[in-house]
């Protein structure tokens, strides 16, 4: 099946996909990304990831590079155009194209902006989440602002590829007082003795995300108690029940953490049931 990415302005076929080799994006990372995930050929929140998207662009001092409604419309053609029923769609916005200078580029350099769709198989990522991820803990060495969703990945693909090698889905990163912070691509939740949701406050040390946000005014909906408060590695290892959000994996049960079970080393029943009723909670588009 042939693929098309949108890439400034144009749908071109996925193979000849292409940005000049003076993005500012590939010469500093200097962009910002969102991901949501693609449910039944519909985009799931993204309402929320594009209010994400323009905080970040401002924090940045990126300019818009189309208005809403126009972006919104590239996203769900870019998604008909690869025909996904299921899977993720991407897009990046970075500051464009200029002669490789630190400083910002002239006023008039229009950001560039790629949106990339693609399919996935649920069955294999429902699969996943029935046995539950093993993470590892690993020191943060991510600069202070992972509350904007920029390119800059590195820590994060070092992270990642840490925890493959160590046979682990996700690692947790852990700031200087031994708090967990986040995943190296989710956000991190446990459950405690007393059945209690605890993740950390979003102002300081995480990305906000949009699957955090929105188990927590479903676990709240729900009645149930939510301490936002970050918690220790020891704390997390006599936990109840641990799990990560993303978009990506929407509630992930983890079972392990560093070679540790949590509780009884299986996925836990309150994130199965927010995994479950995820979607009733969320904002699914046309
Ligand atoms: N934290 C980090 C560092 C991430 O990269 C992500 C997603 O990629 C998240 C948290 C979860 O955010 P969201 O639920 O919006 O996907």
């Amino acid at each position: 099946m042939s693929r098309f990415a949108f890439v400034n302005g144009r749908y071109v076929p996925y193979r000849q996909a292409a940005v000049h080799i003076e993005d500012r994006g590939y010469q500093f990372a200097d962009g910002v990304y969102e991901v949501c995930e693609v449910r039944g050929g519909r985009i799931v929140d993204e309402r929320r990831h594009l209010a994400r998207l323009a905080r970040s662009l401002g924090e940045l001092r990126i300019p818009p590079p189309m208005a809403p409604r126009a972006l919104g419309f590239v996203l769900r053609e870019t998604v008909r155009l690869n025909r996904v029923r299921d899977g993720l769609l991407y897009l990046q916005v970075t500051r464009g194209v200029a002669r490789r200078e630190h400083a910002f580029p002239s006023a008039g350099t229009r950001p560039s902006l790629v949106v990339t769709a693609r399919a996935r198989d649920r069955a294999k990522t429902e699969r996943v989440a029935e046995t539950g991820i093993s993470v590892i803990t690993l020191d943060d060495n991510r600069w202070q602002r992972v509350d904007i969703k920029t390119i800059a990945l590195l820590p994060n693909v070092l992270a990642r590829q840490t925890a493959r090698e160590a046979g682990a889905g996700e690692a947790w990163f852990v700031d200087e007082e031994g708090f967990v912070t986040e995943g190296a691509a989710s956000n991190a939740w446990i459950v405690t003795g007393e059945g209690a949701l605890v993740t950390r406050p979003a102002e300081r040390g995480i990305l906000r995300g949009i699957t955090r946000t929105v188990v927590f005014e479903m676990a709240a909906a729900s009645g149930l108690t939510i301490e936002e408060r970050p918690f220790r590695v020891d704390e997390a290892l006599q936990a109840r029940e641990a799990f990560v959000t993303a978009a990506t994996q929407i509630v992930m049960p983890v079972i392990k953490i560093d070679g540790t079970p949590i509780a009884d080393g299986k996925p836990g029943p309150l994130a199965r049931m927010l995994r479950a009723r995820f979607h009733e909670a969320a904002e699914i588009g046309e």
